[in-house]
Formats: structure tokens, C-alpha cells, sequence
């Protein structure tokens, strides 16, 4: 079976794996510092904190924006559940904001619109999680300019985007949000297993998160109520978690960070021979915007026709049975059961869902070899030829 994505594993990462094992210190050592920097100066921004997945980053991010009950937070519909259930746990109330059905990003002229609407009736978000679907990023300067006169925070759920750039900036640069997410969950662009890490320009985000990734604990005298008591002192000053990364992970993400550049060279390489080939053919690729540079994440196509969601299951059943490993990104996710059981409805956001009625993720991957894509194709020409 040829997966949709999977992890790129060298010698030189089993290499920087055993090293830790053999080290004194398994979490908590020099490997996640190290890791965090090699992320923060490849975005050129100010602070990394890394955590155990993008789910905790985002979660964390969440907090150190102050969201709470009462508050707002808005997301697209086309991703993983993960980009709203942040808000949840923070118990404030999810809304989303419709696609561009041709990148499948968040529209900014739908955000333009609900904002207004948002302004007049009293019920702005207080954060708005943006995420660059299949690696392309949206449109951040637009967006920004959107909300800012409301005061609306940003997150970037950058989970598919480590190494993509906008306007010739990398994508965690944090130009026009307040802290941007990535993921390094084995189908992602670079792996730690499960790991993820939230950047941002602003120190004081950046310490809070650190805190709560860590009980909430501090052994900063500067952040203590009255005097420290000695050398082993520490305080715990609010509810945090323990959402660490280890230093087994973070050994893992710095070798792979070494190789993201080309990794996403490789990616990119690939998607450009996917669109020659299956030029003709009944699939649509997503449109690329001008000024953004993928991570290449994904390859998602449209399948074409009168009856996208009928062509699209069988197309994915015929690839799925000749050892294709097609999958679809996303489901809406204000069509999930339980964002229906807080009041979402199908037909919210019909950009969505008519997107997703045509979606299907073609594999892509480093290793994946022209032999291999040939493969996808000639399957799906015969499939077209057939249907
Ligand atoms: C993978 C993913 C997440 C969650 O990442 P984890 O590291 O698995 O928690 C969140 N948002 C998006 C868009 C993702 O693709």
C-alpha cells in the first residue's frame, strides 16, 4: 500500500535518537532547547516553546490569549477537529467561517462579512485560528488587516506549514498573528512521534505558555509571591499541565529540521509532476495562490463531475483497491456530531461542504518515488476511463 503521507526516518535521526538514550537526562535536558531554537531562528521570530503535540500548543495558545467562558472563537470548517476543539476546552463558544473552494483556506471576504455582522450584534470573537491547509498559507496580510480594528487575536494552526512562507516570510515569523502552531505527528512535514510547538514575537505569550506546559509551575524569583526559600524552591501560581516534550522527541526534531528544506524541495518537486501528469484527467488540483510557497503537506484534488461526493467515493474505493492509500481532508467539522450537538447544522457553511463532497488527498511523501506517483496516475486514468 502506498500511504497518503509518512514520516522520513535516517541513520543520522536514529543516530540523534540513541544519543539521548545513552545521555543522562531523557526529558528536560539540552535536546528541547536546542530543538526550539533550531524552529525559532528558522522562522526568524522571537521564542519556541515546545510541547507533546499541536493540540496542546494550540490549547496553551488559547489560554495565554485569556480565552475563557463567555468568550468566542472562530476557525475554518476544513480541518482537523483539533483547530476548534482548543476553544472548547477553554470553554468558550466555536464558530467558523467559510472556504475558498479553490484552496480550501479560510475565505477573508466571509470573514470580512461575519465580522461586521459580529460588530453589530455584540458577539466578536476574541480569536480567530487560521489554518494553512495542505501547506499553502492564507491570505495573513488580508486577514490581519480584518481583524485588527476588532481586536480579534490570531493563532496560525501552522500544522501542515513548518517551511512554507508568505510573501516571502516564513510562516512562524508571526508578521501578522500573535503565535503560530506546527505539528510533528509522523504524517506531518517533520517528526518528533507526537510533538508539537507554538512561536511568537511577544516574551510574555511565550513564559506563560512555558509555565502552563509545565503544572503552571515557576522557579523565577521575579514571578514568586514573596522570597524565594533557596535553591530548590519553586511555586506553583496557577492551573497548568504537563504537556513536555522529550528530549527522545526533540532529539528527532532537530535532525529532522536539517533536512526540512529539502524535504519540502522534494514535496514540491513531486506536486509540480503531479500537476503535469494528471493534466486531461477528471481531477482538479487546488488553485495556488500568488506569493505563498507551500509546505506541501498534502496534494488534494477535486474529482470533476455532476456528482463529486458519488465519483469522488468510488475513485477513492478503486485506488484503496489497487493499494493506493487515498484519504480525504476534512469532514467539516461543524458537521461532526458533537459540533451539531452545540448547535451547528449541515448547510452552515456550504463552501465547506461542497468542497468536501470533491476532496480526495493523493499520497505525498519524501520517499515517494516517480514510480510510485506514475502508478497513482495510470490508476487514475483507467479509472476514468472506465467510470
Ligand atoms: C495534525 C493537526 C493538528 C493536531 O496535531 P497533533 O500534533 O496531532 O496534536 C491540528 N490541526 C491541524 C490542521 C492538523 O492537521
Amino acid at each position: 500500500m502506498i500511504p497518503y503521507g509518512t514520516q522520513h526516518i535516517t541513520e543520522q535521526d536514529i543516530e540523534a535518537v540513541t544519543a539521548v538514550l545513552t545521555s543522562s537526562h531523557l526529558t528536560q535536558g539540552r535536546a528541547v532547547p536546542a530543538f526550539e531554537e533550531a524552529v525559532r531562528a528558522f522562522c526568524g521570530t522571537g521564542h519556541a516553546v515546545a510541547v507533546n503535540s499541536a493540540t496542546s500548543a494550540l490549547y496553551l495558545a488559547c489560554l495565554a490569549l485569556g480565552l475563557g467562558s463567555g468568550d468566542r472563537l472562530w476557525t475554518t470548517p476544513n480541518t482537523f477537529v483539533a483547530s476548534a476543539n482548543c476553544g472548547r476546552y477553554c470553554g468558550a463558544e466555536v464558530g467558523f467561517v467559510d472556504i475558498e473552494a479553490d484552496t480550501g483556506n479560510i475565505c477573508a471576504s466571509a470573514l470580512a462579512t461575519r465580522l461586521e455582522a459580529a460588530a453589530r450584534d455584540g458577539q466578536l470573537p476574541k480569536v480567530l485560528v487560521v489554518v494553512h491547509f495542505a501547506g499553502q498559507p492564507c491570505d495573513l496580510r488580508q486577514i490581519h488587516a480584518l481583524c485588527l480594528p476588532y481586536g480579534v487575536r490570531i493563532i496560525e494552526d501552522a500544522s501542515h506549514a513548518i517551511g512554507a512562507s508568505y510573501e516571502g516570510d516564513p510562516v512562524g515569523c508571526g508578521r501578522y498573528s500573535d503565535i503560530t502552531v506546527f505539528s510533528f505527528h509522523p504524517v506531518k512535514i517533520i517528526t518528533t512521534g507526537e510533538g508539537g510547538m507554538a512561536v511568537t514575537q511577544d516574551g510574555e505569550l511565550a513564559r506563560h505558555m512555558r509555565r502552563l506546559a509545565s503544572h503552571g509551575i515557576t522557579r523565577d524569583p521575579a514571578e514568586m509571591q514573596g522570597d524565594s526559600e533557596g535553591g530548590w524552591y519553586y511555586q506553583q501560581i496557577e492551573l497548568g499541565y504537563n504537556f513536555r516534550l522529550t528530549d527522545i522527541q526533540a532529539a528527532l526534531g532537530c535532525s529532522q529540521m536539517t533536512r526540512l528544506q529539502d524535504n519540502i524541495q522534494r514535496r514540491a518537486a513531486l506536486a509540480d509532476r503531479y500537476d503535469q501528469l494528471l493534466q486531461g484527467l477528471p481531477v482538479q488540483p487546488l488553485r495556488r495562490a500568488v506569493a505563498r510557497q507551500s509546505a506541501w503537506h498534502l496534494y488534494v484534488v477535486q474529482v470533476a463531475g455532476q456528482q463529486p461526493a458519488t465519483q469522488r467515493a468510488r475513485l477513492y474505493q478503486y485506488l484503496q483497491a489497487h493499494g493506493v492509500g487515498v484519504n480525504v481532508h476534512y469532514i467539516p467539522v461543524h458537521t461532526q456530531p458533537y459540533y451539531q450537538s452545540l448547535g451547528h447544522r449541515p448547510g452552515d457553511y456550504p463552501a465547506a461542504e461542497a468542497y468536501y463532497a470533491g476532496a480526495l488527498t493523493l499520497p505525498l511523501f519524501p520517499t515517494l518515488t516517480e514510480s510510485q506517483q506514475d502508478r497513482v496516475v495510470s490508476l487514475i486514468r483507467q479509472w476514468s476511463l472506465q467510470s
